[in-house]
């Protein structure tokens, strides 16, 4: 694909970073963003604007999607601007999380229109885009696969999950279960901590140098909550769908649930009182609400 245009709509967290990736390494982009100011910025930073899905699709052979909600995928991709009208687009390849149903259902509805999907959720965060060290949860067709890999090999790391639709949606729901429930169990047990009296910086190096580490000691902890600024570039609102996704699929299956039940509480719980637009990290404040303590790590107060 080299530097042909290749189209990227929605430039949130994740769509920005990708694209900032894209441009570094040669790719000449055509964008879309439901919000002006995010197109503005991808212009700023090297893009070609669009006006619509549309507009992206006629003048792209691969668009690339990045939306919130399996609701704006379906809307972008088949709405009445949407990808299917394109006349240039040959494959979209959907790199937000929506779920083995509507990633089904999309696959389905472009391939009536000669389009091909290439269903392709991510793990890594707003790090791991502009880095290009993502997970990529790739399935659909090997040729679409092995057309993409290029490409996608700039953002990170492909795996084909399976050739079925949808499955890698399905892969990147248990990715999100883990780390939504790693997360939910880190900030419980160092609310549990500081309110016993422990330091909660000593804590997270005894966890991340014994066999209690997790990817929420590692970064989310020592990044976002130790020193208090709750930006590690995730929503709230956007985990609870993840979770929430998880807990449907897996029921639909008819497999025991008492742990995704519980991590979808707590999220909810979040969501509701920290606001959807809410950093995912901010899991661990109603948990200090309710102990009357603060996981604060910007003071030293190890004691010696
Ligand atoms: P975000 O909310 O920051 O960005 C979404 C962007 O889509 C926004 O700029 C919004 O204006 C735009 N948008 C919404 N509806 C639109 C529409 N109808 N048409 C055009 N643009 C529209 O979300 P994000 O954090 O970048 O996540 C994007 C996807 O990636 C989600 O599915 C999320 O679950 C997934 N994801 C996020 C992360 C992360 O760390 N942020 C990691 C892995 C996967």
């Amino acid at each position: 694909m080299g530097t042909t245009d290749i189209g990227l709509i929605g430039l949130g967290n994740m769509g920005f970073a990708m694209a900032a990736r894209l441009r570094d390494t040669g790719h000449r982009l055509v964008v879309f963003d439901a919000r002006a100011e995010s197109v503005d910025r991808a212009v700023a930073a090297g893009a070609a604007a669009a006006a619509s899905p549309v507009d992206v699709a006629d003048r792209a052979e691969t668009v690339l999607t990045s939306l919130p909600t399996p609701q704006a995928s379906l809307e972008v991709a088949t709405g009445r601007e949407g990808i299917v009208h394109g006349s240039r687009v040959r494959r979209l390849v959907e790199l937000s999380t929506i779920g083995t149903h509507t990633a089904r259902q999309l696959s389905a509805l472009l391939a009536d229109r000669g389009i091909a999907v290439l269903d392709c959720p991510v793990s890594g965060g707003v790090a791991g885009a502009r880095n290009g060290t993502l997970a990529i949860m790739a399935s659909g067709s090997v040729t679409e696969f092995h057309t993409a890999t290029p490409l996608l090999e700039v953002l990170g790391r492909p795996f084909l999950v399976s050739t079925e639709p949808g499955a890698g949606q399905t892969m990147k729901l248990i990715n999100n279960l883990m780390a939504a429930a790693t997360l939910a169990a880190t900030a419980e047990v160092m609310v549990m901590g500081v309110k016993a009296g422990l330091d909660p910086t000593v804590m997270i190096d005894v966890l991340n140098a014994g066999s209690g580490a997790t990817h929420a000691s590692r970064d989310k902890f020592p990044r976002s909550v130790l020193p208090r600024t709750f930006d590690f570039g995730f929503a709230t609102g956007l985990m609870t769908k993840d979770v929430r996704l998880y807990l449907q699929e897996a029921a639909q299956l008819g497999i025991p649930t008492d742990l995704a039940e519980t991590v979808v509480r707590r999220w909810e719980e979040t969501r509701d009182t920290q606001g959807p637009d809410s950093d995912f990290t901010t899991i661990v404040k109603p948990l200090e609400a309710a102990a009357g303590v603060i996981v604060d790590g910007r003071d030293d107060r190890r004691s010696h």
